[in-house]
């Protein structure tokens, strides 16, 4: 029921004020932080140590799940899963889970929707519905993680089993700092030593550019990782790919950039999706090294992954080791990133509210 309280919503003071409200001694909002974070209790039977009184009227009075799984899919090399949550307003929202030998990552949304309008990525082509509240980006990771503690069990290391998702990536649907109060309350939450305790460095935020959140970011004190989804180095052409920049241009950009990666000291990623024949020249790579030139950073390459409303089509092979090449004998750390889930369409760019007729129920 969307009027009740959700419990991931609130903050570690705020379940400790509603619990005080309610007479209890002020240890309770530990126990139920703890239930909540570390146990990844998903329902109120779990809850032992707490008297069947509060746990009654917790149940009457808030909620506990902000996300029902409707639908999900596993990529053929069963490394990859997207699964697709309804909300309780009744919208949906896409989040995957990778696996890799060491740990899981989990990729969520901060958004239904996005309205930054991307010409090459799906998400932007729905528009922005509303944002996401602070529980409902954390139930996200908190499904992923209670799903891989079920179904992995035995197979994990001491570390994967305090964090069955051991990095998260705010990539999925949404521009994370359109939505920037219920994003850092999302990473505040997820941090907390007291529940899920997973370190800021494990936290990667992903933006299109908006320069105040970036200069915002730059004064927290959690030292996330910053990347910058940038796909061309010249105004004009970013312009027409990333609308955005008419309102921030590269130059107010980079130098948003620049401030964040003096103060914190932290290596920034720069997102660079290769589009056949639009931005892949190596022409074009000079002028994105003379762009980062001095930036204490690091170029991620995404071979464009195909959506439905676009023209385009990835650069092929040659193309991107050509245009890698440049990068790395101007000295500029590079990869390109490895393309994961595009058989279920969970690769970048490539999140959309849509259920599938075709997807299992989870
Ligand atoms: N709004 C944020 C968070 C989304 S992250 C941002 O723009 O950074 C998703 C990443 O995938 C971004 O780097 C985005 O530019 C990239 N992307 C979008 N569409 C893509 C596509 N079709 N192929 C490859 N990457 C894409």
């Amino acid at each position: 029921m969307a009027d009740r309280t959700l419990l991931y919503d609130l903050s570690f003071p705020q379940i400790q004020a509603l619990l005080v409200r309610w007479g209890e001694p002020r240890f309770r909002a530990e126990q139920l932080w703890h239930w909540l974070y570390a146990s990844l209790a998903g329902d109120w039977e779990q809850m032992t140590n707490l008297p069947s009184g509060l746990r009654q009227r917790l149940a009457a009075e808030t909620e506990l799940s902000p996300l029902t799984p409707v639908t999900s899919q596993e990529s053929a090399n069963g490394q990859t899963r997207k699964v697709l949550f309804r909300l309780r307003d009744g919208e949906t929202i896409e989040s995957v889970l990778m696996r890799y030998t060491d740990r899981r990552t989990a990729c969520i949304s901060t958004q239904v929707g996005c309205g930054m309008a991307c010409l090459f990525c799906a998400t932007g082509q729905g528009g922005l519905v509303r944002n996401l509240s602070a529980g409902e980006i954390v139930g996200q990771v908190i499904h992923l993680a209670r799903q891989v503690r079920q179904t992995e069990s035995g197979q994990r290391s001491g570390a994967e089993q305090a964090h069955p998702v051991g990095n998260v990536v705010l990539m999925g649907m949404g521009e994370p700092l359109a939505n920037y109060e219920a994003t850092w309350q999302a990473i505040e939450t997820l941090t907390d030593d007291r529940g899920y305790n997973l370190g800021a460095r494990r936290f990667t935020l992903s933006t299109v550019g908006l320069v105040p959140g970036i200069r915002r970011l730059a004064e927290e004190a959690l030292p996330i990782n910053l990347a910058v989804s940038l796909h061309a180095a010249d105004d004009q052409l970013r312009d027409r790919l990333v609308p955005i920049n008419r309102r921030y241009p590269l130059a107010k950009l980079m130098d948003a950039i620049r401030d964040y990666a003096g103060k914190t000291k932290r290596r920034v990623s720069i997102e660079y999706a290769l589009i056949d024949g639009v931005n892949d020249a190596p022409e074009q790579a000079y002028q994105l090294v003379r762009l980062l030139e001095g930036l204490l950073c690091h170029v991620n390459l995404i071979p464009l992954n195909p959506t439905p409303g676009s023209p385009w089509q990835p650069s092929p092979r040659e193309q991107v080791d050509a245009f890698r090449a440049v990068l790395e004998a101007a000295g500029m750390p590079t990869t390109v990133r490895l393309r994961r889930g595009i058989d279920i369409e969970a690769g970048c760019g490539q999140l959309r509210r849509r259920e599938l007729s075709a997807a299992s129920d989870s």
